[in-house]
């Protein structure tokens, strides 16, 4: 990296899994002066705000909208249906289950954790054999992490219904879709989810700051159950309103409304079916490049199976460690930044590739061609015919 020339001046591409590129609708929509917070536009626009995140997540139940990341969403919810000294079981197959645990051990939960790895889908003979050996139904709620963002693990959560139906067994099943809504197919209702949590900068492509727990009767039959809920993070006053500034316990954000507004348009006109295609599509490609790159002995993609990789993002792992040495020359040389290993041991030599929400076949076959010359210029050894490999998988 001798070379002084920079070619990274032009519109760069912010390729990592979160936060994710803001479509200029979004960002237009959120240029503006403060509304009012008491009468008028920013109000009259809630009950079609609210419908149409459920619809987004395919759920005729209810949501409540936090001014907060996807980790306080994670406390919201547990906050909401788990009391101090009840147990959670927690099957992880990468960094953020461990997150949403630890937070859960942090107001009182027990945790029961199963850990698969980083590179391994649920094992549901396991998790069936935990939930059948608490017979008492101590366990008050499974929490299932759809995509693991750090290992780009896509588990399979109609399995997971099916193994606690078969058992009868009466806990919640509580999904973590921050990394899957508006990109990897997701269905609250059908697939009988209990409790999901979301944020908006990652499917959903507005900036980072807002997050949503949706929730059924069922999950609500234990909230009311609860002996105390914290006055802020209570979903109760926040999905039934009686007054505007009861949907976020005090001031509005503003302006991520607007942004969302103009998000959950762009998703909706798209049509959600048309969205998960489009995100499988271009991480076929994506595969298909990564596949021809590993054929060189170099590279490693995380999840072997196809069937249990996300759709928006997609975790790599050079044997030689030079994962960090990769992503500084796509973002200084080429204006293209990649996602750095995250909760890998070897985290170094891993990078992530983040294709999700506002995506399409150019911005992908440019990132691959940016990580192609970064190999190329880093010497790093590679099978031929990626681009290639990705152009036909494109256009399947
Ligand atoms: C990004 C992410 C989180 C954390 O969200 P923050 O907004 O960074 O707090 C949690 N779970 C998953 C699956 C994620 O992708």
């Amino acid at each position: 990296m001798t070379d002084p020339i920079s070619l990274a001046q032009g519109r760069t591409y912010l390729a990592i899994p979160g936060p994710s590129v803001m479509p200029d609708a979004v960002l237009q929509a959120m240029h503006r002066p403060s509304p009012n917070i008491y009468d008028g536009e920013l109000i009259e626009m809630m009950p079609a705000l609210t419908r149409d995140l459920c619809r987004v997540a395919r759920t005729d139940h209810t949501v409540a909208i936090y001014i907060a990341n996807g980790h306080g969403t994670w406390e919201a919810a547990l906050s909401n249906v788990i009391a101090p000294g009840e147990t959670v079981l927690a099957p992880a197959s990468g960094r953020f289950t461990h997150g949403w645990a630890e937070m859960a051990e942090g107001i009182g939960a027990k945790v029961d954790l199963i850990d698969f790895g980083s590179s391994s889908a649920w094992d549901l003979d396991r998790i069936a054999e935990a939930l059948r050996a608490d017979k008492a139904h101590q366990i008050k709620a499974v929490l299932a992490v759809h995509v693991d963002t750090s290992s780009s693990i896509r588990n399979d959560i109609p399995a997971l219904r099916a193994v606690l139906d078969d058992l009868g067994h009466p806990a919640l099943l509580m999904a973590d879709c921050i990394a899957s809504l508006g990109c990897d197919q997701f269905e609250m209702d059908a697939w009988g989810v209990d409790v999901m949590v979301t944020a908006c900068q990652k499917g959903l492509m507005t900036p980072a700051g807002t997050g949503f727990v949706f929730f059924n009767d069922k999950a609500q039959a234990k909230r009311a159950a609860m002996p105390r809920v914290s006055q802020y993070w209570d979903w109760q006053p926040r999905a039934n309103p009686g007054l505007f500034y009861q949907y976020f316990n005090g001031t509005a954000p503003t302006h991520h409304l607007y942004g969302l507004r103009a998000a959950l348009d762009l998703i909706l006109a798209e049509g959600m079916e048309q969205v998960w295609a489009r995100h499988e599509r271009l991480a076929t490609a994506i595969w298909a490049a990564c596949e021809a790159w590993a054929q060189g002995g170099a590279l490693q993609i995380n999840v072997a199976d196809r069937k249990h990789r996300s759709h928006a993002v997609t975790a790599l792992r050079l044997t030689d460690g030079r994962g960090t040495p990769l992503r500084e020359f796509t973002e200084h040389k080429l204006g293209l930044t990649l996602g750095i290993g995250l909760g890998m041991e070897d985290w170094d030599g891993c990078f992530r590739l983040g294709h999700m929400g506002y995506v399409n076949a150019q911005m992908v076959m440019a990132m691959l061609g940016g990580v192609e010359t970064a190999m190329a210029a880093l010497d790093i050894p590679r099978g031929q015919g990626a681009l290639e490999a990705a152009a036909a998988a494109l256009v399947a």
